[in-house]
C-alpha cells in the first residue's frame, strides 16, 4: 500500500481519484510531456549553477526525457539566475520529507529555493508555464510552508510562485503563512491521506470496486489526461435517452472520448508521416498539404495595376481586424454596427466552465428562444 503522500499525488486525487488510482496504486506510467520536461529542465539548470557546475547544459539535456530547446532552458533559467543575490544561508533546498502519524506514512515536497537571510524565511516555486496565478488557487505554497514548519518549526513562511516567463515587476506573488494556515494544511492532508487509506483498505478487502472506490471525475483534465482509454470500461455505452439524471454522465463520457480520439489520432498520424496514407475501406487518412497566400498591401496593389486590373475589385474588408477595432474601442464600436450586420450561427461545442463566451451563449441563446 502507498505510504509516500505529496502535494501532486493529494491534488490528482481531488482533480480525479480513478486517474490518481491508476498512477499511483496500479503504477501506470504517465508519458512524459514537453511541459513538464522543460520544467524540470529549468528547475535542473538552475540547481546546478547554484551549486557551482560551470556547464550545465548537457547534463541538463542528457537528463530530458524529451527533446528540448536548449534557448527556452537557458532564457527562462537566466530569468532567476539574473536577479539572484547570494547571501550565505540562500540555498536550493530540494527534497524534504515529514512523517505523518498515520500507518507509517510520510509526506515529501520538493522545495526549489530557500533563503533563511531575512527574520522570515521565504521559500520559492519557480514556474515555467504560460498560465499566470495566485499562490493561494491551489494549496501548493501552503504544503510547502506546512513543511519547513514541520521540519524546521518556523511559526511563519513567506512563500513566493516566480513566473518565468514574466516580465520581473510582475514576476513575483507572495504570501505570508502562519499557525493557523499551518493547522489547515495539516488538516486537509490528514483529512485526504485518511480518505485515500479507507478506500484503499476497503478495495484491498474486496468490499468495494476500486472503480467505485476511486471513479472518475470528469472535467478540463480529461482533456490531457494520458490514461483516459483505461478510464472506464463502460465509456462506449449510451443512455436510451437523456434526461436530467443521465445528461452529466453523457457530458464526461464525450470528454473521455474526445480525448482518446485525440490519442488515437496522433497514433495515427505519426504512422501517416513517415509511411504515408492509411486507408480503411474506401476511407482513408492521410496528410492533407494546404497552402495559404499573403499579400502585401502596397506591391499587390501596384502589381494588379500593372496588370490593367482595379485593385479595389480585389480589396475586402477584414473580418477580424474590424471585430478586434469593435472591441478595443467603443467608438468605433458603435459606429461600425450602424452599417454592419451580426449574423449569429450555432455549434455545438464544449468550453471551460466559467468562460466568458459561456456566459454571451447563456445571452444569445436565451435572445434566440424568446424570439
Ligand atoms: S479521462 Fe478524465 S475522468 Fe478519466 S481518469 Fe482521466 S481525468 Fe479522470
Amino acid at each position: 500500500m502507498m505510504n509516500i503522500f505529496s502535494f501532486s499525488r493529494l491534488n490528482l486525487y481531488e482533480t480525479c481519484p480513478r486517474r490518481f488510482y491508476l498512477k499511483y496504486v496500479e503504477g501506470m506510467e504517465e508519458p512524459p510531456t514537453e511541459a513538464a520536461e522543460l520544467g524540470k529542465a529549468v528547475h535542473r539548470y538552475i540547481e546546478l549553477v547554484l551549486h557551482g557546475e560551470s556547464d550545465p547544459m548537457p547534463i541538463v539535456l542528457r537528463e530530458a526525457a524529451v527533446e528540448l530547446k536548449e534557448k527556452e532552458i537557458q532564457d527562462l533559467a537566466l530569468r532567476y539566475l539574473k536577479k539572484h543575490v547570494t547571501t550565505p544561508l540562500q540555498r536550493y533546498e530540494g527534497h524534504i520529507q515529514v512523517e505523518l502519524d498515520v500507518r507509517g506514512a510520510a509526506f515529501q515536497g520538493y522545495i526549489d529555493l530557500l533563503d533563511e537571510s531575512g527574520i522570515v524565511p521565504v521559500i520559492t516555486d519557480f514556474k515555467t508555464g504560460r498560465v499566470f496565478y495566485e499562490p493561494n488557487d491551489n494549496m501548493q505554497l501552503l504544503i510547502y510552508a506546512w513543511l519547513l514548519h514541520k521540519k524546521y518549526g518556523y511559526e511563519i513562511v513567506e512563500a513566493r510562485l516566480w513566473f518565468l516567463r514574466e516580465a520581473y515587476k510582475r514576476a513575483i506573488k507572495s504570501v505570508t503563512y502562519t499557525k493557523e494556515d499551518f493547522e489547515y494544511a495539516e488538516q486537509w492532508i490528514y483529512e485526504t491521506v485518511n480518505e485515500i487509506y479507507g478506500k484503499l483498505v476497503q478495495v484491498d478487502m474486496e468490499i468495494v470496486d476500486a472503480l467505485e472506490a476511486f471513479p472518475p471525475r470528469h472535467g478540463h483534465a480529461c482533456t490531457y489526461c494520458p490514461f483516459a482509454k483505461h478510464c472506464r470500461p463502460d465509456v462506449a455505452e449510451l443512455p436510451d435517452e437523456i434526461t436530467a439524471q443521465t445528461v452529466e454522465e453523457v457530458a464526461g463520457k464525450i470528454l473521455v472520448l474526445e480525448q482518446i480520439l485525440a490519442m488515437a489520432k496522433e497514433q495515427l498520424k505519426a504512422y501517416a508521416q513517415t509511411k504515408g496514407a492509411v486507408r480503411v475501406g474506401d476511407e482513408a487518412f492521410t496528410m492533407r498539404p494546404s497552402s495559404r497566400w499573403t499579400w502585401p498591401m502596397e506591391e499587390t496593389k501596384q502589381a494588379l495595376e500593372e496588370l490593367g486590373q482595379d485593385p479595389n475589385e480585389y480589396l475586402a474588408f477584414d473580418n477580424k481586424s474590424l471585430q478586434s477595432l469593435m472591441q478595443k474601442d467603443e467608438n468605433a464600436k458603435e459606429k461600425l454596427k450602424t452599417v454592419g450586420k451580426e449574423y449569429i450561427t450555432y455549434s455545438f461545442v464544449h468550453m471551460k466552465a466559467g468562460d466568458p463566451h459561456e456566459e454571451r451563449a447563456a445571452v444569445l441563446s436565451s435572445r434566440r428562444t424568446s424570439a
